[in-house]
């Protein structure tokens, strides 16, 4: 699984933290989202997915 985020879409709602707080942080700045693993392991797959799905923004592409 590999995830793309577009910063120029994020307006820094935090739901992606919320849902994956292992692959997504925020700026301290401004909020908008951090990709911390860009290459999630597999057991990480319902949160990413999850993730995505919160996000207000559709910032979040999971590529499978
Ligand atoms: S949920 Fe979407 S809009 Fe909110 S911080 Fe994460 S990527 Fe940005």
């Amino acid at each position: 699984m590999k995830v793309i985020i577009d910063e120029n879409k994020c307006v820094g709602a935090g739901q992606c933290v919320l849902a994956a707080a292992d692959v997504f942080d925020q700026r301290d700045e401004d909020g908008i989202v951090v990709l911390l693993n860009p290459l999630p392991p597999d057991d990480l797959g319902a949160q990413v997915e999850d993730a995505a799905l919160r996000c207000p923004a559709l910032a979040i592409e999971v590529v499978k």
